[in-house]
């Protein structure tokens, strides 16, 4: 028996995260989930805290965690940062993990997509780089003033990642960054990279500076498997990832410990405020993200029929409103559940 820990959240996190959990239970696989539903930010607003430690000891003593959204508009930035922050650097969440794969050809955005289907994995660095908050500003509110952000790359982050992204790969590694231009974060990536490549000669490896890496992914994106790099340019590549693969209803993520192999599998989109309540928010990205969860609790097979079952409810047309299509949130759940 795995105890996955489910975090439904705030917006329409609860109606997907629903979708999910019923998917992994109709699966089997021994998994127990243990609800935290009172995590969320009307318990934040009322108590101040936006994680207990009892919580957080709920869930790092799980197997895996799953969550919806967090986010609130009453709620400052503290709410948040206090669950997600907390749980990544607590747990020490460095890797995350956003798969791109087309599911069909209309919903890509390029011209011709059946020759261009995307099939790749951004692997960011999710605890350093450029979002730190390490900086300040100099002289504020003056004509002199200066703003600076710091971008830290330690050789631990930069090695751990890289041979984190050699451990999943299937055709290739590329490897993205700014070397010509971010001098010194850049010869460490590039020092780091030569020797991770040297430990794993039997993979595929290829460097791209992040400004061409953009045009060839919309050029060819075929021609990338795995990808890795830094927080800052791994935020943007996934986002692009993910719109040429169908769009933010159906993209997931995990954030995991390559070394503990914790993971907390999320939908890449966050609380859509806009949709709470209507019953029409895709819950394919959240089904998705618990189809990583398998993968990574060792059940492959289960994965792939969770894949195989929402390509099959694609092709048939029964979606959401944002694939085109006509069904309610739970209806896409049971036409999933109905597959498997
Ligand atoms: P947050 O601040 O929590 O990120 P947001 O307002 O930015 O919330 P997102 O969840 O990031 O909202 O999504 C932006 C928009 O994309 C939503 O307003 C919604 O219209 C659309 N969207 C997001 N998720 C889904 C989904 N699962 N199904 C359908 N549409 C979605
Ligand atoms: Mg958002």
């Amino acid at each position: 028996m795995t105890s996955i820990a489910v975090i439904p959240g705030d917006g329409i996190g609860p109606e997907v995260t629903d979708q999910a959990v019923r998917t992994l239970d109709v699966l089997g696989f021994g998994l127990v989930f243990d609800v935290l539903d009172h995590v969320n930010a009307d318990t934040y607003l009322k108590t101040g805290t936006a994680l207990s430690d009892a919580d957080f000891d709920r869930i790092a003593a799980s197997g895996a965690a799953l969550l919806g959204a967090v986010g609130d508009a009453r709620a400052d930035t503290a709410y948040a940062r206090g669950v997600l922050l907390r749980l990544r650097f607590a747990l020490d969440l460095y890797v995350n993990y956003r798969p791109a794969r087309l599911m069909h050809d209309r919903f890509s955005p390029l011209r011709d997509a059946s020759r261009r289907p995307i099939d790749c994995v951004v692997i960011r660095e999710n605890t350093e780089g450029l979002y730190t908050g390490i900086g300040g500003r100099l002289r504020p509110s003056t004509s002199q003033e200066v703003a600076i952000d710091s971008e830290i790359s330690t050789r631990h982050g930069v090695t751990r990642i890289l041979d984190f992204a050699f451990s999943v790969a299937r055709r290739s590694v590329c490897m993205v960054d700014k070397s010509n231009a971010v001098r010194h974060g850049g010869a460490l990536w590039q020092d780091c990279w030569a020797l991770a490549r040297g430990r794993r000669p039997d993979v595929q490896t290829s460097h791209e500076y992040v400004d061409a890496a953009v045009m060839k992914l919309v050029h060819d994106p075929t021609a990338f498997d795995v990808i890795v790099t830094n927080n800052s340019y791994g935020d943007i590549l996934s986002d692009l990832t993910a719109e040429l693969a169908g769009g933010l209803g159906t993209a997931a993520s995990a954030n995991i410990n390559g070394a503990t192999g914790f993971g907390l599998f999320e939908p890449v989109h966050g609380t859509a405020p806009d949709l709470v309540g209507t019953g029409t928010a895709d819950p394919i990205g959240a089904v998705l993200s618990a189809a990583l969860l398998l993968e990574r609790l060792g059940h492959d097979d289960g994965a792939t029929a969770v894949r195989a079952a929402v390509d099959a409810v694609v092709a048939a047309g029964q979606v959401t409103p944002d694939l085109g299509g006509h069904l309610s949130t739970n209806d896409v759940g049971a036409a999933i559940r109905a597959r498997l």
